[in-house]
């Protein structure tokens, strides 16, 4: 009766099933084992009508030409550019560091030029750039270093950041201009209605019939699909057979304020190790709400619970392969998203990510 199962309805599921039922014809069952679609990008309402994200802040950027294409035939775009403060020795300064961040630490006023200098004069000679902490000393040193992203890493991760790959932290660029945006992709705003109801027009096809509160695991007969597209966890799929991946999970502190408007930023970094959590969100700033009360959202990393970031580091990848290796052989099954290929991927490259794999699909189809 269904030619495909696909098993998350997060950005990578929605779009398989979008593109198998709008592109291939094929009658799909997406299902979810949460209640709600939009995978870790879901931002209902809360109880006093300001819309959050009920899994930490999530902000569209991309410069995937391909991938604005796709997503605007489901929504309507608000242009927001992100903004990030840092506390820092008990001032609030702009991260990405830049002249103002170094301004405000350091009380000089430099130009690109004098900017760049200043760093380079702080950076140190690393021979090869293996780790994080490699990526970031070799840019600004070991005082920037310690002030923004060690503390930061070691709660985020549990790891030191000598012990992540150098692209984590390395998503943080060091700027020399006085640039204060989080991110400088050519495209940045968010769905003007908010994520989910994005996904419901994604999902909202007649070959496409959406089963909430599903589990994978406790489908009997999987035989009757044809194909499955899987998106959940990889080792989960495979019981765990060589051990569980670790995934870094987070627990979501929300408060809601009898004020309109609570921090200077959209969100606040905590770099400092005493400090439990990693950053403080106010929603209404992602969102362009106006409402009189305001809700922020407070990050409290955690080993265990809820999978969201796979952990970039060689270990971890080491055992991920074991899984690749099976995932590569499993007949009529095709892995796809951040937790099933095990990919620090943000929200464009994972719909990127899943339009492949569904050109892939298809080519096969013919
Ligand atoms: P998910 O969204 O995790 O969806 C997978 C779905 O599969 C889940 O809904 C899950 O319930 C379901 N599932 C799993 N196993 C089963 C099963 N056995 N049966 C049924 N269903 C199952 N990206 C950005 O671009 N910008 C940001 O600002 C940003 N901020 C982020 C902040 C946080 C705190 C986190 C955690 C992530 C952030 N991301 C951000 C990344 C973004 O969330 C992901 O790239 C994207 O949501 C991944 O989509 P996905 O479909 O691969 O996975
Ligand atoms: N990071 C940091 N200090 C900061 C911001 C980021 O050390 O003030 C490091 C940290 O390791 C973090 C990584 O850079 O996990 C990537 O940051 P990003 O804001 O992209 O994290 P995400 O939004 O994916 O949680």
């Amino acid at each position: 009766m269904y030619d495909y199962l696909v098993v998350g309805a997060g950005f990578a599921g929605a779009t398989m099933a979008e593109r198998l039922a709008g592109g291939l014809g094929a009658r799909v069952l997406l299902i979810d084992r949460r209640d709600h679609l939009a995978g870790n990008a879901y931002d209902p309402l809360d109880e006093h009508g300001i819309r959050i994200h009920r899994y930490g802040p999530h902000i569209f950027h991309t410069n995937a030409q391909r991938v604005v294409d796709y997503l605007s035939r489901f929504t309507a775009w608000r242009p927001y550019e992100h903004r990030v403060l840092a506390r820092v020795r008990g001032a609030l300064v702009p991260i990405p560091i830049n002249q103002v961040t170094l301004h405000r630490l350091f009380g000089v006023r430099l130009d690109e030029r004098a900017a760049a200098a200043f760093l380079a004069g702080r950076a140190e000679g690393v021979e090869r750039i293996a780790s994080s902490e490699d990526a970031i000393v070799a840019k600004v040193g070991r005082e920037l270093y310690g002030l923004f992203f060690r503390g930061y890493t070691r709660k985020q991760w549990g790891l030191d950041p000598s012990e992540l790959d150098s692209s984590v932290c390395g998503r943080i660029p060091t700027r020399v201009d006085d640039d204060c945006r989080y991110f400088t992709d050519t495209f940045q705003a968010m769905p003007r209605e908010g994520f989910a109801t994005m996904f419901q027009a994604m999902v909202e096809h007649p070959r496409v019939e959406l089963a909430l509160g599903c589990d994978y695991r406790s489908i009997a007969d999987r035989e009757r699909f044809g194909h499955v597209i899987f998106t959940g966890p990889v080792d989960e799929y495979f019981d765990e057979r060589f051990g569980k991946l670790p995934y870094r999970s987070l627990h979501f502190e929300f408060e809601t304020l009898d004020t309109p408007v609570y921090q200077e930023a959209a969100v606040v970094n905590e770099p400092d190790e005493s400090v439990p959590y990693t950053r403080t969100t106010e929603f209404k700033y992602l969102t362009g709400q106006v409402h009189p009360k305001t809700t922020i959202v407070r990050e409290y990393p955690r080993a265990e619970g809820d999978p969201y970031y796979p952990i970039p580091n060689p270990e971890c990848r080491a055992l991920y392969q074991k899984y690749a290796v099976l995932a590569a052989k499993e007949r009529n099954v095709t892995f796809v998203g951040r937790l099933a290929e095990y990919r620090y991927y943000n929200m464009d490259q994972v719909v990127a990510s899943a339009l492949t794999a569904f050109e892939e699909l298809a080519k096969a189809h013919v």
